[in-house]
């Protein structure tokens, strides 16, 4: 009888433990490494915008992504080569970035 026990038990251990760590996963929130560089309110911005104009690149998956003001507007670009061609052609990639 009492080995049936410590079965019942390390069972309800094993269910626990990985309920637990299901747990943690879910709880976790994704926020690019490249993001944790920027202030709360660029970082809801960046997540909002979500990807690089110009090249549809995730913005902050791997640098912090880079403001650039196009006709006034606020956007964010993934790199300096993607921040000088949105300057050049501001009203193309001002309405990818507002999409
Ligand atoms: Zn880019």
């Amino acid at each position: 009888m009492p080995k049936r026990g410590c079965r019942q038990f390390s069972l309800l251990l094993l269910i626990v433990s990985s309920f637990v760590t299901g747990c943690e996963n879910s709880v976790e929130t994704p926020i690019p490494a490249g993001l944790l560089a920027l202030s709360e309110e660029d970082r809801l911005a960046v997540m909002g915008q979500g990807h690089c104009p110009v090249d549809g690149k995730l913005l902050g998956e791997s640098a912090a992504p880079l403001p650039a003001t196009l006709k006034g507007t606020r956007i964010f670009v993934c790199s300096d080569a993607c921040k000088s061609e949105a300057e050049k052609s501001p009203a193309k990639y001002l309405s990818s970035a507002q999409e």
